[in-house]
């Protein structure tokens, strides 16, 4: 078959591998060829001769992957111990710079999508469509209250249901591709309370309704009890986090958990994270986190559609590639290696509404694509040891060296 498709074509790039994983199937494929023309994948095969002409790339005993995509990152975070004081310090073209960097870095790790919830005065919009950069899909400043969650991002709205109309229209205005909304505090902002909503619920429920108004998803930072029921409730496409924080500890109703499956709104795993020495989340995300994995995996057994959010740049274990790291934790909450390996490249395009060109390897999808060193669903180390990676058909330099899981 990808031999017939040459005469009209112009140059293509063949890659040859050991196996394939495509992103959306529960085992891998021996001896593929995947054929390239510009940015797109035009043919997959397997058992067959490279098309003629085309100029072949063997990996060997690689395995390909769809490139992985990452549906919570924040560029402008540099994945340093203080990164909202690093951020703060930067003017803009600074911050460009250093967004520019982090996401160069998710590229080599193998990340070549990212959905960017959180920037400063709308600064990865200027990012997407750039050559060496991951596909960016940008939300902006996130909207927050005055003095709430991330509000020195920009993003503060009055919290009345004027006030977030009226933030959530600027942000349409200004071409974002997702709204983000800050429904309780959280950890990065001293003077918020995770346990506790932002919004009074039908200004959260109006926010919502402004987005989809203007054909925008989305999702909502929600540690809160409160503040997840109210997304859920005001029709957020995707809740972030999720862990059901309260004053005390963690409490997670059936019936909300029950309601998060059956609406079908995205649970977005706060899962994926980089062990650095020395370094432990603070003592009260410890002791609450084996119940909020507990939760997790309540999500998933009832059905939930999950995926891995990872928060990446807001702390050294939170590096720009970060998502590597997610699947290994997704199996600890039920998932089977192909389904993790599914979560982090088609379930995810489609979560952030690329599923027709992202996370997959298919005829006419972008050619994003990883090739790592072994089968990972039998060997999820292999997820580590990255061999290639290619951004829309351009082969990415410098990948990463080798690491262990
Ligand atoms: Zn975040």
């Amino acid at each position: 078959m990808t031999t017939a498709i040459l005469t009209e074509r112009g140059r293509l790039t063949a890659l040859r591998a050991a196996w394939l994983f495509d992103g959306t199937s529960s085992s891998v494929i021996g001896d593929p060829v995947v054929v390239i023309e510009g940015a797109a994948i035009i043919a997959v095969d397997s058992g067959v001769p490279a098309p003629a002409g085309a100029d072949v790339v063997d990996l060997g005993g690689a395995a390909l992957l769809p490139g992985l995509v990452d549906t919570h990152v924040h560029l402008a975070f540099d994945a340093s111990t203080d990164p909202a004081g690093h951020l703060a310090g930067r003017v803009d073209s600074q911050a460009v710079q250093a967004m520019t960097r982090a996401g160069q870095a998710a590229l080599r790790g193998g990340v070549t999508t990212v959905r960017d919830l959180g920037d400063r005065g709308y600064l990865s919009l200027g990012l997407r469509g750039q050559p060496g950069l991951p596909t960016i899909v940008a939300a902006g400043p996130p909207v927050t209250t005055p003095g709430g969650h991330c509000h020195y991002l920009g993003g503060a709205a009055e919290p009345t249901v004027p006030g977030v109309r009226a933030a959530v229209r600027e942000h349409a205005e200004r071409g974002v591709d997702v709204i983000k909304i800050m429904a309780s505090g959280g950890n990065l902002t001293p003077g918020t309370r995770q346990d506790l909503a932002q919004f009074p619920p039908e200004v959260l429920r109006a926010a919502v309704d402004e987005a989809h108004r203007h054909g925008l998803q989305v999702t909502a930072h929600a540690h809160a009890v409160a503040a997840i029921a109210d997304a859920v409730a005001a029709g957020a496409d995707g809740l972030e986090h999720v862990s059901f924080w309260t004053e005390a500890g963690v409490e997670a109703p059936a019936g909300l958990i029950q309601l998060i499956a059956d609406r079908r709104t995205v649970v977005g795993a706060t899962i994926g994270m980089v062990p650095v020495p020395g370094l432990a989340p603070p003592p009260e995300v410890l002791a609450r986190r084996p119940a909020m994995a507990a939760n997790m995996r309540r999500l998933y057994e009832a059905g939930a559609l999950m995926v891995a959010g990872t928060d990446a740049g807001i702390a050294p274990i939170k590096p720009h590639d970060v998502v590597r790291y997610a699947p290994a934790m997704l199996r600890e909450l039920g998932f089977s290696q192909a389904e993790a390996l599914r979560a982090v490249t088609s379930v995810a395009a489609g979560v952030i509404g690329l599923g027709h060109r992202k996370g997959r390897i298919a005829p006419g999808f972008d050619a994003d694509i990883l090739a790592v060193d072994g089968d990972p669903i039998a060997d999820p180390g292999a997820l580590h040891r990255i061999r290639a990676v290619y951004a829309r058909g351009t082969a990415v330099p410098d990948v990463a060296a080798a690491r262990s899981a």
